[in-house]
């Protein structure tokens, strides 16, 4: 009786460990597949010193990037990181991606000699009424030489930056869904006569959008659209409405560190 029992538990014994190790082969494989992830910062402005709440000081930016590259994350372009987080690609476990919006002439002051000397992907978010327009913003000839350093992107903010929620209320229906459109188409017909860019790329307004509009923006074109939220985006997250990490000034190099290092903890606390 004893020996029968202590057979039996050496046969059964390599038997569960193998049930075991091939649970932990799945389990591995699902953890990999939910933690497709990528942050995506957004900036808008850049300068000596802090003009305004949007303005990040160009030396805090560098700090931020050195200290991101020091902890190991690796800075890949936007297109990158959403074909990533569509399943085209891998991404490295540590993924950044970052994003300006709004065209400011600080773009081109500021942050490009960085963009340069880093070799740094950025992707660029532009309203056209304003470029060689509002005497904030750059040229069309500034973008032109920026976009060809061959590493910035340049996509659509929409054409005038509305806010669709006030248009919305102002407009009576059919005339705000034709609003919405030409908003929509507007700025990739002009990204491609004026810089020869397919600008597949959207970033909401003020973050603002609702289904009515994704519709319209996947109808327009665009494969992914961007909105603001103190999160990584996911392969769980819909490819119209990704979140974006919104970075100011005050955060400094151990905000930003601490804010990304948090997300990551708290990714792998939830996800089963
Ligand atoms: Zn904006």
């Amino acid at each position: 009786m004893g020996s029968h029992y202590y057979q039996r538990k050496i046969h059964i014994c390599p038997f569960r460990l193998f049930v075991l190790a091939w649970m932990a082969i799945l389990t591995a494989t699902s953890t990999f597949a939910a933690e497709r992830a990528a942050a995506i910062l957004v900036y808008h402005r850049f300068g000596a010193s802090v003009a305004d709440s949007m303005t990040t000081r160009n030396t805090v930016f560098e700090a931020q990037i050195a200290r991101l590259r020091q902890d190991g994350y690796t800075m890949v372009s936007l297109t990158h990181a959403v074909a990533g987080l569509d399943g085209k690609l891998e991404l490295a476990p540590k993924t950044v991606a970052i994003t300006v919006d709004d065209g400011h002439r600080s773009v081109y002051t500021d942050l490009l000699p960085i963009i340069r000397r880093e070799h740094l992907p950025v992707a660029l978010f532009i309203y056209p009424s304003a470029i060689s327009n509002a005497s904030y913003a750059m040229t069309w000839q500034q973008l032109a030489e920026i976009v060809g350093t061959g590493l910035v992107e340049v996509h659509s903010h929409t054409y005038w930056h509305p806010n669709f929620r006030d248009e919305k209320r102002r407009l009576a229906p059919d005339r705000y869904r034709e609003f919405v459109r030409d908003q929509m188409e507007k700025p990739r017909r002009v990204l491609k006569a004026k810089l020869g860019v397919d600008a597949p790329f959207l970033a909401w307004p003020f973050g603002i959008h609702d289904t009515e509009l994704e519709a319209a923006a996947a109808a327009a074109g665009y494969r992914a659209a961007f909105m603001l939220g103190e999160r990584e985006a996911t392969s769980a997250d819909s490819l119209l409405a990704l979140p974006r990490y919104l970075i100011v000034d005050s955060y400094g190099v151990a905000g930003l560190t601490r804010l990304l290092h948090d997300d990551q903890h708290r990714a792998k606390v939830i996800q089963p």
